[in-house]
């Protein structure tokens, strides 16, 4: 009789130990949506109709339009802004660094998405790659066609972008940027195509990883500095150092240098022909503008893919030029206001664009 009783305890507190992992392994993922506005978040008078208002609807509307989603995630939406990405600026970058840094901190959350136009895209989430301080997954998502357009993709992207927020082998792999069916890391994707649904590509490395309603897989692992292994931090920063983007084309006046040195650049990326190229006269702006003003003049390329290299049709040491690798001029210009909170010399600087 004892020893009966004895098992139906040990039976009742299996059973009740059984049923409380049960209950934990089921708990959803706690994923946080960050909303920004853009054309995901954008209405048109018509379903029909090309043109059409970004940024209109809000956070709670966005999440009822996506079936299916609170049985992948326990969701909650913030609106931390709702504009066109176009008129993204510094002041929302680092509210939404610091925002995500504080979430991150915590245990009740597990991942966040970020809704966000596609124009500036890939220059918010490169951003957050090099400030958020958390292995915990963030994702930037958005769509080409408006919520009330025909075929609108917004909902399904925004589905995906919460199934790998809420999936743990996202973990550890800097701030992500999906659309259509893709995982990209933010350092090397890029908007390709101004109207497509798939706009968004990785043209050198590849993309990240791929999802298909919410089932997802990674190819590679991102290979560049981010998050905990940054230096960078958005800790005590109000403000980032004025970095302008200079386009380069045949016969290109040197006067341009001057224009942006005056107007107060602390850094200029020339978007250059080619392999960074520019017209001599503007080298030599650049290097006098350095000589001068210590203004830091950043080689990126205006091609659509490639690297720029050092030392490749003269020598950079004698221009003071610091070449950007296989980040485009836009991403450069992230990475340069970011370096120029730190005291540092030419070689460093190049160094940090090797690195990040
Ligand atoms: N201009 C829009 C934006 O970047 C375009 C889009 O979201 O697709 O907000």
């Amino acid at each position: 009789m004892k020893a009966l009783k004895m098992k139906m305890i040990v039976f009742l507190m299996v059973a009740a130990i059984t049923t409380l992992g049960f209950a934990q392994d089921t708990a959803l993922p706690n994923v946080k949506i960050l909303a920004t506005g853009g054309t995901i978040a954008g209405s048109a008078s018509s379903a029909t109709s090309g043109s059409y208002s970004a940024g209109q609807v809000g956070i709670k509307t966005m999440i009822n339009a996506v079936p299916g989603i609170k049985e992948i995630a326990d969701v909650s939406g913030e609106q931390i802004a709702n504009v066109g990405s176009q008129d993204m600026s510094v002041d929302i970058w680092l509210k939404l660094a610091n925002r995500i840094n504080e979430l991150l901190s915590s245990d009740k959350v597990d991942g966040i998405v970020i809704t966000h136009g596609t124009d500036t895209q890939e220059e918010t989430a490169y951003f957050l790659n090099l400030v958020v301080k958390s292995d915990k997954p963030v994702v930037t998502t958005g769509s080409m066609r408006s919520s009330t357009s025909i075929s609108a993709e917004g909902p399904l992207n925004l589905y995906n972008a919460v199934a790998i927020a809420a999936d743990p082998q996202s973990k550890g792999k800097g701030v992500m940027v999906s659309l259509n069916d893709q995982i990209h890391a933010a350092r090397d994707v890029s908007k390709m195509n101004t109207t497509n649904v798939n706009s968004f590509q990785s043209p050198i490395k590849g993309m990240l990883g791929g999802v298909f309603y919410g089932r997802l897989g990674f190819f590679r692992e991102p290979n560049t500095k981010f998050g905990n292994t940054s230096e960078f931090s958005v800790e005590g920063i109000k403000e980032l150092p004025r970095v302008d983007i200079l386009y380069a084309y045949a016969d290109m006046s040197p006067d341009l240098i001057d224009m942006h040195v005056k107007a107060g650049a602390k850094g200029i990326v020339i978007a250059g022909v080619g392999n960074g190229n520019m017209t001599e006269a503007t080298l030599n702006a650049a290097k006098k503008a350095y000589e001068d003003h210590g203004v830091i003049i950043v080689r990126s390329t205006r091609a659509a893919t490639g690297w720029t290299l050092r030392d490749n049709e003269f020598k950079d040491d004698d221009y003071h030029t610091v070449v950007s690798g296989d980040l485009n001029p836009a991403k450069a210009r992230v990475l340069l206001m970011l370096a120029l909170t730190k005291e540092k010399s030419l070689a460093e600087l190049q160094d940090v664009f090797y690195e990040y």
